[in-house]
């Protein structure tokens, strides 16, 4: 049995490298034998970062070189009631962050819609999307892979469908550019965020169009996707899942609560999240939405650096007759109840405090369940924070007309 010393000992001397370690011992002797080249090395205590409560090699296809475990601390938020299209019932929302008051101004906005009887929300489209480049002579060429593209719809998703048992090919569509044609896959993932899933189908469907047309393929992404870049497309198109939660707030419940009024937030949210990001040329017309969506993220095990698509979302509020109308539409929000992180143990145990872990019934039930919640977090959200900007507007007026 190798301990973690001869091991670290054994890269010192150059005969591993530092990535060969779990060829040579478990994946837990692997991570201490480094953590002992690295003290060395640099004086950094990683005692704590040591002590971890999983066996690493469940971590095996999430991380390289591992060397311990980064914790975060996770708060719970809720519960609130969520009347959705696949959500139904009460659910907590676990978040993980740094960011002190997030997880208390969550909660408090949850609290409210729970006395407004809830929040709805519906995922009203869904679809993970990977858009490969191929090269052409021009335009001619480019003019002839589109129509070739367009009329075999069907022996692509037949290749695509080929490499998964879940995944289905929704459609897909040309963009040309001289002599570059992007054709951005669109597949309905189920369960999982799908980003491997639609990778590995669309190269199957590659190979289609490179057999059967003038076309090259230069790259499995062109960028067209767009995953993990701030993009348009995303927040127009959608990618991932788009779900919208909303809420009517009694104006009894906005005054006693959130000591403001639903005209207040109302402005607040105009002037902000809408006249204000459009002269900041913003994607992003909402107050802080990517702060719930990296929260839930982290704690469930989505991949983190999808935030950026988290972060398109559009806050409306309205005062009506009734009360404050308030919510938050997540362009491009794209997670999963299997796959990925999610399956790391303290992301399964946050995705159990949800009730919603692995496949659904029906496959993408869950995902959607997912993302009914998280909107509803984020709808919380906008609301404390709107709240709190509109009742400090009226706390300093007050103050003004008082003196
Ligand atoms: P995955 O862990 O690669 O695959 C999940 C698999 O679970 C699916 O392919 C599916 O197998 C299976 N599955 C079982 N039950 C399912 C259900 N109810 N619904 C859907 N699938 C079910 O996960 P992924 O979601 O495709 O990809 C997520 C990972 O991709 C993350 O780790 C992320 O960091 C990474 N990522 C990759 C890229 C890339 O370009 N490759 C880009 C960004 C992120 P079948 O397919 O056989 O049905």
């Amino acid at each position: 049995m190798t301990d973690p010393a001869t091991l670290a000992d054994r890269v010192r001397a150059g005969e591993l490298r530092l990535h060969e370690l779990e060829a040579h011992a478990d994946h837990d002797t692997a991570a201490a034998a480094r953590r002992l080249v690295l003290e060395a090395e640099t004086d950094a205590d990683l005692s704590t970062t040591g002590s971890y409560a999983f066996d690493a090699e469940v971590a095996d296809s999430a991380i390289e070189n591992m060397f311990g475990a980064t914790q975060m601390p996770v708060g719970v938020a809720g519960p609130v009631t969520v009347d959705g299209g696949a959500a139904d019932g009460e659910y907590y929302l676990p978040l993980a962050t740094t960011e002190g008051a997030l997880v208390a101004s969550v909660n408090r906005g949850l609290s409210v819609i729970e006395s407004a009887g809830g929040a709805e929300a519906r995922v009203t489209k869904s679809g993970m999307t990977r858009a490969p480049v191929f090269r052409t002579g021009g335009i001619v060429e480019s003019a002839e892979v589109v129509e070739w593209v367009r009329e075999h719809e069907a022996e692509l998703a037949a290749a695509a469908e080929s490499t998964t048992n879940h995944g289905e090919l929704l459609d897909v569509t040309p963009y040309v550019v001289g002599d570059s044609v992007y054709l951005r896959f669109r597949y309905d993932t189920k369960d999982a965020m799908g980003m491997n899933m639609a990778a590995i189908a669309t190269e199957a469907a590659c190979e289609v169009v490179e057999a059967e047309t003038p076309a090259e393929l230069v790259a499995l992404s062109g960028n067209l996707c767009t995953d993990k870049k701030p993009a348009a497309i995303n927040a127009v198109e959608g990618r991932g899942r788009s779900v919208t939660a909303d809420v009517l707030i009694p104006d009894d419940v906005v005054e006693e609560r959130l000591h403001t009024t639903a005209a207040a937030i109302a402005e607040a949210n105009t002037r902000k999240n809408l006249v204000g990001s459009a002269k900041a040329g913003s994607l992003g017309f909402n107050a802080h939405a990517a702060n719930v969506v990296a929260a839930s993220f982290i704690a469930t095990g989505q991949d983190p650096a999808q935030v950026v698509e988290g972060s398109n979302a559009i806050t409306t509020a309205e005062e009506r007759e009734d009360g404050l109308y308030l919510s938050v539409s997540l362009a491009s929000l794209e997670l999963g109840t299997v796959g990925g992180g999610t399956k790391l143990p303290t992301q399964s145990e946050a995705l159990e405090l949800v009730g919603l872990t692995g496949g659904g019934d029906p496959p993408g039930a869950n995902g959607d369940a997912l993302a009914e919640v998280i909107a509803a977090g984020a709808l919380a959200g906008e609301l404390s924070l709107l709240a709190a900007l509109a009742s400090n507007h009226l706390a300093s007026a007050h103050e003004e007309l008082g003196r």
